[in-house]
């Protein structure tokens, strides 16, 4: 399975995730109300990336990765309402060349869960505000280090911001009100569409960057096969949890039932492509989401591993008619031989989509390495590469050196698939 000329392989963190002592947002502030991660850790000094990026840089280089994408933390860039940090924009000016001169191209996320503390206390994404402050943190972003970054992402999984902190409650706000829901996706419908806007209006001269949404994509699908009324609400959740959000973004439109189908104006063709995350599939029972889970195999968050439903969620996006990025898909284990027969499962997947004609231009795998697993601790094991949290050493696991053979021939072997599946 040979994959296209040119197409992008790398891997992906976030700041809070991986960065350590980002004490100046959200998270932060929740994780040390205390009882609220389920290991019973916290955040701290994560993978202490803020520190280690030269050597993480090199790692990847020697890993054969060609992109990495990471995130801006905006509590850093703007700790207080309208001021500015210089040395945090030196910060990750630095990233970026270190990146940018080892070859490794950057793809830079402006929004990955976390908000600044004076912001919270706002509302948030409650907050309509919210809207021109994301659009004035970009502005300063895409200022300060736009000749930098070819490709940005606005914000990460909006539905899954509003899904788990407004309607089912597991992170910070933790509430559960289908309204307030409603109100937090249509914001970040706005956020995003102004974001997209304020990227290309500041970022003049040289190559136009590519701005992109970064959607979560789940399988929503009936336990039963027959049954009817399972299979209309498996299209719902559809509906509204992967195709609301991306049909907005392309038509410009508001759409049910968030929204009264009102046109935005700045919102309509505001991806320059679409970065999809996929983990797993959800299945819905009795006319609602299933508690108990599918009869596949399990990471060890429980989520079923599905490759067939990235398939075909892949093969769903044709009608946007734009390329497509990969931007996260990983596999939770601690045993690694899972990790790289999930992920040439899901590269099956991907070719094959992109054998019927889908413009897929790139994969980041989820993630670079172990790191801060929001509400479950550092506990769950996502990474290529392993975290010795006592001494924070890097240990590339077998599935990295997998991964760079890939990358170096750019194609899935007979071997390979032999040997892992
Ligand atoms: C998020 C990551 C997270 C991963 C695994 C995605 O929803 O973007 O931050 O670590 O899933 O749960």
């Amino acid at each position: 399975m040979i994959f296209p000329q040119g197409f992008l392989w790398g891997s992906a963190t976030s700041s809070h995730q991986v960065e350590g002592n980002n004490k100046n947002n959200h998270w932060w502030a929740w994780e040390q109300e205390g009882g609220h991660i389920a290991d019973g850790t916290v955040s701290g000094v994560a993978c202490d990336q803020y520190n280690r990026y030269r050597d993480d840089i090199l790692l990847m280089k020697e890993l054969g990765q060609q992109c990495y994408r990471f995130s801006i933390e905006w509590s850093r860039i703007e700790p207080d309402n309208g001021k500015f940090d210089v040395k945090e924009v030196e910060h990750y000016r630095d990233v970026l060349s270190t990146l940018i001169d080892n070859d490794i191209t950057p793809m830079v996320t402006l929004h990955h869960f976390t908000n600044p503390i004076w912001l919270q206390k706002m509302g948030s994404w409650e907050n309509p505000e919210i809207i021109d402050l994301f659009e004035r943190y970009t502005t300063h972003v895409a200022e300060q280090l736009g000749d930098l970054i070819p490709f940005w992402n606005t914000i990460n999984e909006p539905m899954i911001v509003a899904l788990i902190g407004y309607l089912i409650g597991i992170h910070p706000p933790h509430k559960r009100d289908l309204l307030t829901f409603a109100k937090v996706a249509i914001n970040l419908l706005k956020s995003h569409g102004k974001s997209y806007h304020a990227i290309h209006k500041t970022v003049k001269g040289g190559k136009r960057p590519s701005v992109g949404i970064v959607k979560s994509l789940i399988a929503f699908e009936s336990m039963d096969p027959n049954s009817k009324r399972d299979k209309l609400e498996a299209e719902r959740m559809n509906q509204r949890f992967n195709w609301w959000f991306l049909n907005g973004i392309s038509t410009g439109i508001n759409g049910e039932p968030f929204g009264k189908n009102e046109e935005i104006s700045f919102l309509k063709d505001s991806s320059d492509f679409i970065g999809v995350n996929y983990y797993t599939r959800n299945l819905i029972k009795d006319g609602t989401l299933s508690r108990t889970p599918g009869p596949l195999e399990k990471n060890d968050m429980g989520w079923e591993i599905y490759p067939e439903g990235l398939y075909n969620l892949l093969i769903k996006l044709k009608k946007y008619n734009k390329p497509v990025y990969i931007t996260e898909n990983g596999i939770c284990t601690t045993q690694d031989e899972r990790r790289s027969k999930f992920l040439l499962k899901h590269l099956e997947a991907i070719y094959r989509a992109i054998q019927q004609g889908i413009d897929i231009r790139g994969y980041l795998h989820w993630s670079f390495m172990d790191n801060f697993e929001w509400a479950e601790g550092f506990d769950k094991r996502f990474g290529l590469i392993e975290i010795n949290y006592e001494t924070l050493e890097r240990k590339p696991r077998p599935s990295a050196h997998l991964y760079r053979e890939i990358i170096q021939k750019n194609k899935i072997t007979e071997e390979m698939q032999e040997k892992y599946l």
